[in-house]
C-alpha cells in the first residue's frame, strides 16, 4: 500500500520512521511511503505557502495553489488513492475506519498548519476529512503517522505474528472489547505474582479467564 504524504515538514518523521516497524515494513515492501513538500511547489518568489485570512482574525491560511500543484503531482503517482484531509472537524478515526481504509491500493494524505488550509483546497481536491481525537495538534503529520501505522498493523504480513493484530482490541476475535491483561517472565514481581490460572496450562481455563477479563 503507497501512502502519499503532503506537508509542508517533509523530513519531520524521519527519525520515527527509521526507528520503527513501519521502516521493517517499508524494507519488505508491504508499505511504500512518500513525503512530498508542498512548499517546493509554491510559485511565490519567497515559497510563500500561507497568507491572512479574507475577513480578518488571528493566524495564517494555507493557500491553495502549492498544496493544489503537489495534489497533482501526487495523484499523478498515486492514482487511485482517496484523498484524506487530516483535521480536527473530520470523522473520528477509529478501528473499524483502519480497516476500511486498509482495503484501498494507497492513500493520499494532507497535512494542515497553522489555522489549515482554504476552503477551496476541501472542495476540489478531499475525498475524506479525519480527525484522531477531539484536540487540536499544531499540525496533520502526527495524525498521518497515526492513520499509516494503524492501518500498516492490518495488513496481510506486517507483523511478523500475524494472530498478534486479529487478536488485538476492538478486532472480531475479541468481539470489539479491549483486551485483557498479559503476563510474562518472572512469575513474581515486587511481590505481585502472575494469576495462577496462568500457570495451568489448561487452555479452555485460561481462554475463559481471559474472555472474563476483557474490557
Ligand atoms: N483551526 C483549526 C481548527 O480549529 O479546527 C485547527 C488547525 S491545526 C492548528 C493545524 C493542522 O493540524 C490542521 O489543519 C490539521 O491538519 C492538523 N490537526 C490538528 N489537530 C488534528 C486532529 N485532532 N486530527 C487531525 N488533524 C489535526
Amino acid at each position: 500500500m503507497v501512502f502519499d504524504v503532503l506537508t509542508i515538514f517533509p523530513h519531520l518523521l524521519d527519525s520515527y520512521l527509521e526507528d520503527s516497524i513501519l521502516w521493517r515494513e517499508q524494507k519488505k515492501k508491504i508499505i511504500k511511503i512518500r513525503f512530498h513538500d508542498i512548499r517546493a511547489y509554491s510559485k511565490d518568489k519567497h515559497k510563500k505557502v500561507d497568507d491572512t485570512p479574507y475577513g480578518g482574525g488571528a493566524g495564517m491560511v494555507m493557500t491553495p495553489q502549492p498544496i493544489f500543484d503537489c495534489m497533482k503531482a501526487a495523484k499523478r503517482k498515486n492514482r487511485r488513492a482517496p484523498v484524506i484531509y487530516l483535521t480536527p472537524t473530520g470523522k473520528l478515526f477509529d478501528y473499524k475506519m483502519a480497516k476500511r481504509l486498509a482495503k484501498k491500493p494507497g492513500l493520499i494524505l494532507l497535512c494542515g498548519r497553522y489555522e489549515g488550509i482554504d476552503e477551496r483546497i476541501r472542495k476540489l481536491c478531499v475525498d475524506e476529512e479525519i480527525s484522531i481525537g477531539n484536540y487540536v495538534l499544531t499540525g496533520g503529520e502526527l495524525p498521518a503517522m497515526v492513520i499509516i501505522d494503524a492501518i500498516t498493523r492490518l495488513l496481510p504480513g506486517a507483523l511478523g505474528d500475524e494472530r498478534s493484530a486479529h487478536e488485538d482490541s476492538f478486532t472480531e476475535a475479541l468481539n470489539g472489547k479491549k483486551e485483557y491483561p498479559h503476563y510474562t517472565k518472572p512469575r513474581e514481581f515486587q511481590g505481585l505474582k502472575v494469576p495462577p490460572i496462568l500457570l495451568t496450562g489448561d487452555h479452555a481455563k485460561i481462554n475463559a479467564w481471559r474472555k472474563k477479563k476483557l474490557k
